[in-house]
């Protein structure tokens, strides 16, 4: 059987550690698609990480420096050391150090100069709404704090060129180095993404067929998600307790079902064509199955 999304995370980090999300950047870097990438680590973390990060970087042929700045450490990771700490707060900052496309940062920064949890919130629905039908499953945005990604930063759209050129060549390395992960992440990059307006997040549905779609019945066998929604809560304006508790609730529901419909704005859950529970989506949110092929 193959492994869940829980399941396949939790051996990565078992083997990896803190890089384990970093893994598609690890092999970027390794190959010259990136410069570099840096890790935040508690001053209190430190004398655990430390040790296991160096000797993560003595074994792969990769250069680790360290820079402490307030209460932690700022861990870098380059082929030859950089001497300084990347910044990413400017687009051309952001491309040298971390290979982000340019098209992408200038549409991030555009948003404004103050990084808060609403530029993640707000960028999230706007690529949704102006998403494609059919998405490539290499511009899936929705598992970047997994292993299962190809890119970290936000692309300016569903459709980046320069995106999708920098995840495929990520992904042929990936499909040599990391075989495993390469495979887990097609299978968790193509499941179809149940969007909810709430902080951001998507879920996942795991197995979901892609020629169904969401008005006739999606049948699928599990549900997972890459963040909840929770922790971004504190940083959104744009949303509430309620919002985050609907998402909760729609999760435990899909779990218990194997098929949902959604038809405007009315989300049922079913299960063995049995209906589980039915939501109706808030004013003013969007709700949207997305397809990655
Ligand atoms: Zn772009």
């Amino acid at each position: 059987m193959s492994p869940t999304f829980t399941t396949a995370k939790t051996s990565l980090r078992r083997r990896f550690g803190l890089l384990a999300p970093y893994l598609p950047e690890l092999v970027a870097i390794r190959h010259d698609l990136r410069t570099a990438l840096q890790v935040t680590v508690p001053l209190v973390g430190w004398p655990v990480e430390g040790p296991r990060l160096q000797s993560f970087c003595d074994r792969a042929g990769l250069t680790l420096e360290v820079h402490t700045r307030g209460g932690s450490q700022k861990a870098v990771i380059s082929r030859n050391g950089l001497g300084v700490v990347p910044d990413a707060g400017t687009a051309g900052e952001a491309g040298r150090w971390f290979s982000y496309p340019t098209c992408c940062v200038e549409a991030y920064t555009s948003q404004g100069p103050k990084r808060t949890g609403d530029d993640f919130v707000n960028r999230m629905h706007t690529l949704v709404v102006d998403a494609p039908d059919r998405i490539d499953f290499r511009l899936n945005p929705f598992l970047r704090t997994s292993p299962f990604h190809l890119f970290k930063h936000f692309p300016c759209s569903l459709g980046c060129e320069a995106t999708t050129e920098l995840a495929e060549r990520t992904r042929a390395h990936l499909e040599r180095d990391l075989p495993e992960l390469h495979a887990a992440l097609q299978r968790f990059g193509r499941s179809p993404v149940l969007f909810l307006d709430s902080c951001g997040r998507g879920l996942s549905l795991d197995s979901a067929r892609s020629d169904q779609n969401a008005s006739d019945g999606l049948a699928y066998e599990a549900v997972f998600t890459d963040g909840d929604p929770t922790a971004q809560l504190g940083r959104s304006q744009r949303h509430t307790q309620e919002d985050v508790d609907q998402f909760l609730r729609i999760q435990e529901a899909l779990a218990t079902g194997d098929a949902l419909t959604l038809v405007a704005g009315t989300l049922h859950i079913l299960s063995d064509t049995d209906r589980v529970a039915t939501f109706e989506r808030p004013d003013g949110r969007v709700w949207k199955v997305l397809d990655f092929w």
